[in-house]
């Protein structure tokens, strides 16, 4: 049976530290804007904010109707980017259809862009010089580190390549010297790719897309997939692969609490930096 990656119980932790950093910088704020009323979306957003306001954040929550213009949004992002009481700044995806979603996070200063999907943020990353990198990966490897797994030379799949999780986890664990696949939907044969990974990282959105069978024995399985079945909440890879695995996460309860904990982490370094207190290369 898996030893459980506890994310839960790592992201408390996490979360008592920020509040008393929050404590000793004094006010800092965390703005998120919302296009429209996805219900996902909402319930993402009141997580943080609540998560926010425990530690003593300030949250602003702006919400726009669904038919705004692009427009409309870029001028709602320049004001937060110009106050001076706001440290971190998301906007929550997917926008609407309308919406031009590169030019969008384009338009967030690259210095609040907690999420790391400013093109400046992300370059970044791919240089090997980290900025901000979004909660989820960042989360991802704090629960790496805290259980001693090793990522030097071990071989690493990563199923799912997009902006927010699976592109920036593979280059987290390639700057560890991991050895990294990256699988997606046109991937031949997956199976293959799992089967060989020493730690695998799955973010699909797909229910039971790994099953216990393509994963190797004794290796380590993140399984960020949240999805909402008649069953409950399930992630990407099955329970069953728990007897398989050596350490596995739980859905819920692995990644989704450190993604919270790393946003506040994050909004935190943002309030550092703008004080002056943590230098990164020049915005
Ligand atoms: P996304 O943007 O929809 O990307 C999904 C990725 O999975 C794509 O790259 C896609 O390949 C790949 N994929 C889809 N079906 C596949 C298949 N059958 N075989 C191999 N690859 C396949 O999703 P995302 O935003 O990364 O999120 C992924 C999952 O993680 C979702 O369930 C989401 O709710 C969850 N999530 C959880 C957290 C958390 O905090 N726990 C945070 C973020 C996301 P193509 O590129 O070829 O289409």
């Amino acid at each position: 049976m898996a030893t459980v990656l506890d994310g839960k119980a790592l992201a408390e932790r996490i979360r008592a530290e920020v509040k008393d950093e929050v404590a000793l910088l004094g006010e800092l704020g965390l703005a998120t804007i919302l296009v429209g009323d996805d219900p996902a979306s909402d319930i993402y957003i009141r997580r943080k904010h609540e998560a926010a306001n425990e530690v003593g954040m300030r949250a602003v929550d702006v919400r726009l109707p669904v038919e705004t213009s692009e427009e409309e949004l870029l001028a709602r992002i320049g004001s937060v980017n110009e106050d001076d009481g706001i440290d971190a700044l998301l906007v929550q995806l997917p926008l609407p259809a309308h919406l031009d979603e590169a030019r969008v996070l384009r338009a967030i200063d690259p210095s609040k862009d907690v999420d790391g999907l400013h093109p400046w943020n992300a370059g970044h990353l791919l240089l090997g010089r980290p900025t901000f990198v979004g909660a989820t990966p960042i989360g991802i490897l704090a629960l790496l580190d805290e259980y001693d797994i090793p990522l030097e030379g071990a071989k690493a799949v990563v199923v799912g390549r997009s902006d927010i999780v699976g592109k920036p986890v593979a280059q987290l664990l390639l700057q560890r010297n991991a050895t990294v696949t990256m699988c997606h939907s046109r991937t031949r044969d997956l199976a293959r790719e799992t089967l060989a990974a020493d730690v695998l990282v799955v973010a699909a959105g797909h229910a039971g897309l790994v099953t216990a069978e393509m994963v190797k024995p004794d290796s380590t399985v993140i399984d960020v997939g949240i999805n909402r079945t008649d069953a409950g909440l399930v992630g990407d890879v099955d329970r069953a692969a728990m007897d398989v695995a050596g350490h596995m996460t739980p859905v819920p309860g692995g990644v989704g609490p450190m993604t919270i904990a790393c946003l506040l982490r994050n909004t935190v370094q943002a309030a550092r930096f703008h004080r002056g207190a943590l230098v990164f290369p020049r915005v």
